[in-house]
């Protein structure tokens, strides 16, 4: 069985379809939990299916360093290493060596840097990225590039953005011919409209069997991300999946969908489980705050996921307070759950032809804000 993505409707810019892999379909606009070191934090793999997720992230750089990706293969590939057996997108590496590891040095072959886990000297070019891939079995594959943060010069971004074209190259030659796995080009560019549409270009002459929007979620804020989204999609096949790295709060996923994106990953759900940070129709709202502790209501009374059907917040601060390990499995479930509320929502709606006001109910219980406290 190969790799394919059937787009199914769409409404304005918005899409939904499915992405058809031989470890089982991805519904789009898709919402990728985090699995950074083999495991989302907090979750049983089969938890995190049953919040609602078709796909879950990988990321090369860690799993390279720990365990190493060679042993990760030894033991029968990622998916039987951490129980997911549904697909698993891996990033390239390129965007955590630029934001994690010590003594960076980037040439045209590609970057060496020190391992923020115990010094150690590594290098990543395309050829070892896809080489890492391919070891830990992942379903859809990065090409490696180089993300500067923004604000960066136009200068820097064009020559980062150029180096990254040579790279996709590179990735597209090291991949291979790989029936059943996918290899996603990255669009760099920065918040330039000429240097995103000389990406595209590229990378469409290249050929990928899907396409991501990179370089954003980088510190340039959302209206300057959307103001990207409003045209880089465009320049980007309408028959292969888009996808955004790295985003992002509800209202930014939301706004990318919106836009056409397909696609997204970020570790804001489940990291905010960590820390007390609570995502719900009625937007943010933090449990470790003393409104809750005398609250016998659950985060959300629609809401069907564990921590919603058994627990009140009076608990959930208690355990949250008390550093208790079932605050963070509780919480980022609900976390997780709601994005996917959040994704089947639209899927939905894109596919009834009421994507807009789907999105207008969604801003309007949000900017209600949270039930008064009791
Ligand atoms: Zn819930």
């Amino acid at each position: 069985m190969t790799f394919r993505f059937r787009l199914q409707a769409t409404d304005g810019m918005a899409r939904t379809g499915v992405i058809d892999t031989p470890r089982g379909e991805v519904r789009t606009p898709a919402f990728m939990p985090v699995g950074t070191a083999a495991t989302v934090k907090a979750m049983l793999p089969g938890s995190v299916r049953e919040t609602g997720a078709d796909i879950v992230l990988g990321n090369t750089y860690h799993l390279m360093l720990r365990p190493t990706a060679e042993r990760i293969a030894g033991l029968g590939g990622l998916h039987r290493f951490m129980n997911w057996e549904r697909p698993i997108l891996t990033d390239s590496g390129g965007f955590q060596v630029m934001s994690l590891a010590g003594l960076r040095k980037l040439t045209e072959e590609g970057v060496t840097f020190k391992s923020h886990i115990d010094g150690s000297r590594h290098e990543l070019t395309p050829e070892r990225s896809m080489e890492i891939q391919r070891l830990l079995g992942s379903d859809i594959v990065m090409c490696f590039d180089e993300c500067p943060a923004l604000p960066a010069s136009d200068d820097e971004v064009a020559r980062a953005m150029r180096l990254s074209m040579r790279w996709a190259e590179r990735s597209k030659d090291a991949f291979g011919d790989r029936p059943g796995h996918a290899l996603f080009g990255i669009m760099q560019g920065g918040v330039t409209q000429e240097l995103r549409e000389e990406s595209a270009r590229a990378l469409v002459d290249i050929g990928f069997d899907g396409y991501a929007v990179g370089g954003l979620a980088v510190g340039e804020g959302q209206e300057a991300m959307f103001g990207v989204l409003d045209y880089a999609p465009g320049y980007l096949p309408t028959d292969k999946p888009r996808y955004l790295m790295g985003v992002g709060k509800p209202d930014d996923i939301v706004g990318a969908v919106k836009r056409g994106i397909d696609m997204m990953d970020c570790v804001l759900p489940s990291r905010s489980g960590r820390t007390g940070q609570v995502f719900t129709r009625h937007g943010v709202l933090n449990i470790k705050n003393a409104r809750h502790q005398d609250d016998p209501r659950p985060l959300d009374d629609q809401c069907s996921c564990p921590a919603c059907r058994g627990y009140s917040r009076a608990y959930l601060h208690h355990v949250f307070r008390s550093q208790e390990i079932i605050s963070s499995m509780l919480l980022t479930w609900h976390n997780l759950h709601y994005y996917q509320q959040i994704m089947a929502g639209m899927r939905g709606a894109i596919a009834e032809g009421r994507f807009a006001d789907w999105e207008a109910a969604f801003h309007k219980e949000r900017e209600a804000g949270d039930i008064a406290p009791l």
